[in-house]
């Protein structure tokens, strides 16, 4: 029986390392990785010169769908996934509308994505107040976890999670076998700064970064680790900005608490000057540090404290980016296309991260945390998700090559690595030189509590 696909002469990037090999594809799998395989396929792509890498598994993205498209939608950031490599998109539960709390709202993003997602997707649910009985249901449609908020989300209806919710919220997580995702900074501290600087007229983009300090994520992460110990959860820290931060998730770890913790390649490649600098688009919380956590951020990169890399793209329209006072201004960085050519320069070419390291970072580690098991690595029996990419191309991000919907990009001008030549997705092209092609083919992918509905 003919191969569907074979991928003559590349690089195959496996969780051992850097291989010559062929990969060949049957059924949307993996089915052979070997040098020089002879035999019969419906469609044959020369990747002499490129690697193939496994496809990216974004597992925090924003794409606002449905109710609040017009920040991305599933069309564009799925298009922007695909084009930057990825595979499979995880998606957060805020800021849809309604927020993804229950199990008609997990019906109604399904269906946005459905018929639309050019890669495959999974979801968050939600923890906020009063909604904690909700939990069950989402983990029966098949959310991934369950993320919360320890300070304001910016969303009205997605309210922070007190300390009884977010306690209930991990011990329903723990017996329902999902992890917790929590945004850890502290509440009070922050309100109390963002106060003070109102109060006094300071509202500038340092004013801002000054407002939301280290320690307001060390006091949340303590306290999100020591609910986790209590309840018996599985934790999980979203974009951790700070040394101090990553230190805690370790020692927690040492003692045997289920933790793990995940940065953005903003946190890696832009630093509280270029804030300064480029303003409102380079925005986020926890804001952008200095380059000495931006050093330790790194160390923790290459020793796995931090386990995975994920974009947290959080776009918003071009009105939302302006005004005067630096606080009003919505927050988030887009960045779910050039995650992979961002690591790929910064992180092997400029800093010696092993292309294997990186493919974990960015693929094997989400699906092993996530409990996606057949995904993630290249491997013979896993699902034939994987990039083709020149890597020895690299030159400056352009607006006019990114796909999301308003090509806001603090990245801008920085060198990307890669040409990402072909995506594909299941054995089937996604994506060719940065364009998507064919129809949206993806589809969901359901968490580890999925009960599959009688039919
Ligand atoms: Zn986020």
């Amino acid at each position: 029986m003919p191969w569907d696909l074979l991928v003559r002469g590349g690089t195959v990037v496996t969780p051992a390392g850097p291989v010559a090999a062929d990969l060949a594809v049957a059924d949307g799998r993996c089915a052979e990785i070997a040098p020089g395989l002879a035999g019969e396929a419906r469609e044959t792509i020369d990747a002499s010169g490129c690697h193939l890498l496994p496809g990216v598994i974004d597992s925090h993205v924003h794409f606002n769908d449905p109710g609040r498209a017009a920040w991305e939608g599933v069309a564009s950031g799925s298009a922007a996934v695909a084009a930057g490599g990825g595979t499979l998109f995880i998606d957060m539960p805020l800021n849809a509308s309604p927020p993804t709390l229950d199990g008609p709202s997990f019906d109604a993003k399904l269906a946005a994505c459905r018929g639309t997602a050019r890669t495959d997707f999974a979801f968050w649910g939600g923890i906020v107040p009063g909604r904690v009985d909700r939990l069950p249901e989402l983990a029966e449609r098949g959310v991934i976890g369950f993320k919360a908020f320890m300070s304001d989300s910016g969303i009205a209806d997605f309210p922070a999670a007190d300390e009884a919710t977010l306690a209930a919220g991990m011990a329903a997580a723990a017996a329902l076998g999902l992890p917790v995702a929590v945004h850890a900074e502290d509440d009070a501290l922050t309100r109390r700064l963002a106060a003070e600087a109102l109060s006094a007229g300071r509202l500038s983009a340092a004013d801002y970064l000054a407002s939301r300090p280290i320690e307001a994520e060390t006091i949340a992460i303590g306290r999100a680790i020591a609910l986790a110990t209590e309840t018996g959860a599985s934790l999980h820290i979203v974009h951790v900005s700070s040394g101090a931060g990553v230190a805690l998730v370790a020692e927690a770890r040492s003692r045997g608490v289920d933790v793990s913790c995940e940065t953005c390649p903003h946190y890696l490649v832009l630093t509280a000057d270029d804030c300064r600098r480029l303003g409102a688009v380079a925005k986020c919380a926890p804001p952008l540090r200095d380059a000495t956590e931006q050093a330790a951020l790194w160390e923790a990169v290459a020793d796995g404290r931090i386990m995975l890399i994920a974009s947290d793209h959080s776009p918003a329209p071009a009105t939302m980016k302006q005004s005067a006072n630096f606080f009003e201004i919505w927050g988030g960085i887009s960045g779910c296309q050039p995650l992979l050519g961002l690591m790929l320069e910064e992180g092997h070419a400029q800093r010696q991260l092993p292309l294997a390291r990186l493919a974990e970072l960015v693929a094997a580690a989400p699906a092993a945390r996530y409990g996606l098991a057949d995904r993630g690595r290249l491997e013979p029996g896993c699902q034939a998700d994987f990039s083709i990419v020149d890597l020895a191309v690299a030159r400056p991000l352009e607006a006019a090559a990114l796909r999301d919907r308003h090509r806001l990009s603090p990245y801008l001008g920085r060198v990307v690595r890669g040409r990402i030549r072909q995506t594909v997705l299941r054995g089937q092209v996604i994506a060719r030189d940065g364009e998507p092609v064919g129809p949206p083919i993806g589809r969901l992918v359901p968490g580890p509590a999925y009960k599959a509905s009688p039919a």
